[in-house]
């Protein structure tokens, strides 16, 4: 038997259940169904990550970043208390650790300019005043407009909404197989779609594949462990950023604040060995070890990231005290001594564009025979999902 759908989304991360609810809130009597392979809401990135409602500085000006990141940042404060979502105003500080870094903040407060989000350039003295805890050489950044709440909880109200619309969204069913206008969910009947929008997270590649679409794309995941301060809550008050790495589309180890005031130190961007690489055995495939592996060669030759040293930063983080350590050069105060609360580990989507060996930097949107694949949906995609998901489904309704 065969049944049918206006449109399927296969992934039900923040990502997919946004699309669902920008695609419902647009056919409200369209049959919309998400699957996610795991028994639970927010089992992978959606629910392992900061629970930073990112400002959009960072982005190039001109990238899907910057716009859907500033936009999605205000659509999810709505979201959120529309919900009943709590949402910490901690706004956030980007510090330096030298004056060779002046220039690279300047770069984000430009970069914020361009991007209509709302910082300011801080002295000493007025970041002692924002955040005790931190320190600076020089300047730092002060963004506002950065907060801080519960990634599952935004991800359990999102689904909420898409099933007051009349949505669907099947736990426990991982689509096996699918291609223009059907979908195979394992041990249930094949559906007729009219439309799919694959946001399979760490699978989006291989989703993609199965459609001909972003053959040049693979995965490499890069794991991102964190780790809790024993310290009461709210002692430390505002998000404290380093200057990042501009070669890399990671943010470099941070302390962040809990929507409940906790501390916390991470996440690093160690490589994973494979997708679902949390930690122990859990969730191992040969087969993803060998494929993982295998376009290493390419990507330590890459000529747009300094891959070698990425590689030697990041793998002394596996150890708490030298992970704490590189936090402590934000705050001094930062003892390895009080983080020893090890935190829910996450894995990041990040994009490999094959034949240069560069780490895509942007969200990746691409289309296929009546489907949509929202590749790299890596951070700051929990801040952007809901702005994703107009974007998205606005190109989808009016094509
Ligand atoms: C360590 C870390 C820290 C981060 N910090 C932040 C932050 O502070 N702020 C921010 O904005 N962003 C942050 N991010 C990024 C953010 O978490 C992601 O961009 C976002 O969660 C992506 O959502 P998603 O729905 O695409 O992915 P996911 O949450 O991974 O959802 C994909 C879903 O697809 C399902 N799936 C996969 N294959 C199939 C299949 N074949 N059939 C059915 N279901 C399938 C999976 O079960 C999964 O639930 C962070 C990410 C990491 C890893």
């Amino acid at each position: 038997m065969t049944t049918a759908a206006d449109a399927v989304i296969i992934g039900g991360g923040v990502v997919g259940l946004a699309l669902a609810d920008a695609w419902l809130a647009r056919r409200p009597s369209d049959r919309v169904v998400v699957y996610d392979k795991e028994d639970r809401l927010a089992e992978h990135a959606s629910g392992r990550n900061s629970g930073v409602l990112h400002a959009g500085f960072y982005y190039a000006p001109d990238s899907l970043k910057a716009r859907l990141t500033r936009d999605g940042n205000a659509m999810l404060r709505a979201f959120c208390g529309e919900e009943g979502v709590v949402v910490r105003e901690t706004g956030k500080v980007v510090v330096t650790t030298s004056e060779a870094e002046l220039a690279a903040l300047d770069v984000l407060a430009a970069r914020a300019a361009a991007n209509g989000v709302h910082v300011e350039l801080v002295d000493e003295h007025g970041l002692a005043e924002l955040e005790p805890l931190a320190r600076t050489v020089g300047r730092a950044l002060w963004s506002p407009t950065t907060a801080v709440a519960d990634p599952v909880a935004v991800v359990r109200a999102l689904a909420g909404r898409v099933e007051r619309r009349g949505g669907q969204v099947r736990l426990g069913t991982p689509v096996v197989a699918a291609g223009p206008g059907w979908v195979q969910p394992a041990k249930s009947d094949r559906i007729d779609a009219g439309h799919i929008i694959n946001a399979a997270g760490l699978h989006a590649d291989t989703v993609a594949h199965w459609f001909g679409v972003g053959e040049e794309y693979r995965m490499l995941p890069f794991k991102g462990l964190y780790w809790y301060a024993n310290w009461e809550p709210g002692r430390l008050q505002r998000h404290v950023y380093p200057v990042p790495d501009a070669r890399n589309p990671f943010l470099g180890v941070h302390l962040t604040v809990t929507v409940d005031g906790k501390a916390k130190v991470g996440p690093t961007a160690i490589p994973a060995l494979w997708r679902e690489d949390y930690g122990g055995v859990a969730g191992f495939s040969a087969r993803e070890l060998a494929q993982i592996t295998a376009l290493y060669p390419r990507f330590l030759r890459s000529a747009h990231h300094d891959v070698p040293g990425l590689i030697k930063a990041e793998m002394p983080k596996y150890l708490r005290r030298y992970l704490v350590g590189q936090a402590s050069q934000l705050a001094p105060s930062v003892r390895s001594r009080d983080f020893t609360t090890k935190g829910r580990v996450g894995v990041r989507a990040q994009l490999l564009h094959v034949p240069t060996g560069r780490l895509e930097m942007d969200f990746v949107v691409r289309d296929g025979e009546r489907s949509t694949h929202v590749l790299n949906a890596v951070s700051p995609a929990w801040t952007s999902a809901l702005a994703v998901a107009d974007y998205v489904v606005d190109g989808i309704v009016a094509a």
